[in-house]
């Protein structure tokens, strides 16, 4: 292995905060190697895979070990600690999800004597693990996100070369730490830590790799499947997530949960809500309570118990966010809160009245803002929340089910929340985009499946 070290430093403040081996394609090859070693040598049957991810689980509970990785996630990440807490947690469900789908993988049943070829016959499938994982993931939440890849390949029986974002590594080795300690054996994974460019280029153009499973930005994702050759390629991609907020609907509670759903890590998150579509007759008050939220948020240290929303991951993207809402503003948006920077910090940011050219409206953001437009009539909400070239979560609030199936059937989305805002997910639930925003469903029972070849097996007469 490469003796080479690179440094982990806060985007909060640049301390280092830990150093990790700086890998190279030689390394991905043998990690790719010793991982088909351990399918071909040692694989795991279904029960094996299942204590282990349930062991997992339990480690994962463990107060002190959910807390040490919550620190090192705001350390390395700057998303604030009360947000890392709630990243550790989600991360035993996503586990436990993973229990499920090792007890329940199976194939079908074939109705093979539906044709008179078949008669006398029986057939059913198997689900055999596809190979070697090759997983590539985002910043933005370096445990569940890691757990989202690593869970359903166990739970298959494929053994995993993962390789982080460069920005946080040291969390997928804490998690690489505690799943020996559950007793995966050696070779089922390895963490491969470096550059996109290298290591992330070494895994994707891997022959022995058999399933690529990308979390990330769509100019990375699709550019990588182009360059998969035979491999199976799982995406999971950006969004610009839209909400639309009906007179009738409960445009409190929306304003109430956008103003965490907007601005948790600071709007990076693949579904950060940031498009939002409300009724005039409630534009005006709406607004204004979301600003009040908004400006009550605490911006500040990582590491400090009370800060709502830190620092993005680079100085250049806040940069480029600041300079979207400045665009913004020149193009006749009105900030409601926010909209500067303040020790370094952008603030957590609101605009009104914005039109649908605007890159705060037809891009990603990813940073921490909020972009509001009033509508008059549904047709038209809907319309713009589905004017978009993503396609992962889109939310309304109406107090009318017919609207709520009108939004269901029409918006072209892989999930459409009903009085719930698009950020909303639950880790055992099957979550995917369509369109730009991605080709798979995620959510361990999903995934697992996904991470299989179906074997046919025909017993004749
Ligand atoms: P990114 O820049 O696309 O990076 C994602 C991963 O890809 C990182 O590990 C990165 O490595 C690696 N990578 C970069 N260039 C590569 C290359 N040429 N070949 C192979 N790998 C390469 O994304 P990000 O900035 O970390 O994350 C933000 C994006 O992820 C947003 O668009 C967000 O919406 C999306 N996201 C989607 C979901 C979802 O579930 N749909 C969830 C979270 C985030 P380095 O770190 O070394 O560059």
């Amino acid at each position: 292995m490469s003796s080479a070290t690179v440094l982990v430093r806060s985007p909060f403040d640049g301390q280092v905060v830990g150093e990790v081996a700086a890998h190279g394609p030689g390394d991905v090859d043998r990690a790719v190697s010793a991982a088909q070693a351990a399918l071909d040598g040692c694989p795991l049957p279904p029960w094996e895979r299942a204590e282990v991810l349930e062991r997992a689980a339990r480690l994962l509970a463990d107060p002190g070990r959910s807390e040490a990785l919550a620190r090192t996630i705001a350390a390395e990440s700057a998303k604030p600690l009360k947000t890392a807490r709630v990243e550790a947690r989600r991360a035993v469900t996503t586990f436990t999800a993973g229990v499920s789908a090792a007890r329940t993988l199976t194939g079908d049943m074939v109705p093979i004597d539906a044709a008179e070829i078949g008669q006398g016959r029986l057939a059913f499938t198997l689900r055999l693990p596809i190979g070697v994982v090759g997983a590539i993931t985002p910043f933005n939440f370096p445990l569940n996100l890691v757990a989202h890849k690593l869970a359903p390949a166990i739970a298959a029986g494929c053994p995993v070369v993962l390789k982080p974002a460069s920005q946080t590594p040291l969390t997928a080795l804490a998690l690489a730490d505690l799943l020996a300690e559950a007793g995966l054996p050696d070779g089922h994974l390895a963490v491969v830590t470096g550059s996109g460019a290298t290591v992330g280029s070494a895994l994707v153009e891997h022959p022995g790799v058999a399933y690529l499973t990308f979390t990330g930005s769509g100019e990375v994702g699709w550019d990588l499947r182009a360059r998969a050759g035979r491999k199976k390629v799982a995406l999971e991609l950006g969004n610009n997530s839209p909400v639309v907020i009906e007179a009738d609907g409960d445009w409190q509670r929306a304003a109430r949960t956008i103003s965490v759903a907007g601005f948790a890590h600071a709007g990076q998150s693949c579904v950060s809500t940031q498009r939002v579509y409300v009724h005039r007759s409630v534009a005006g008050p709406f607004c204004d309570l979301l600003g009040e939220l908004v400006a009550a948020l605490v911006v500040g240290d990582p590491m400090d118990e009370a800060t709502d929303v830190s620092a993005l991951i680079t100085t250049g993207d806040r940069d480029r966010v600041k300079a979207w809402v400045d665009e913004a503003v020149a193009g006749g948006a009105t900030v409601v809160t926010g909209g500067d920077v303040v020790d370094g910090l952008l603030r957590p940011t609101v605009l009104a009245d914005v039109t649908p050219d605007m890159r705060v409206c037809r891009d990603e953001v990813f940073g921490p803002v909020v972009a509001v437009a009033a509508y008059d009539d549904i047709d038209e909400a809907l319309r713009l929340a589905d004017d978009t070239r993503y396609g992962l979560q889109a939310g309304i609030f109406t107090a009318s089910l017919p609207v709520a199936l009108a939004a269901a059937r029409r918006l072209n989305f892989g999930t459409v929340l009903v009085n719930e805002v698009p950020t909303w997910r639950a880790d055992q639930m099957p979550y995917g985009g369509v369109r730009s925003s991605g080709n798979t469903k995620e959510g361990p029972l999903w995934a697992a499946r996904e991470m299989t070849d179906e074997r046919l097996i025909v017993l004749g007469p």
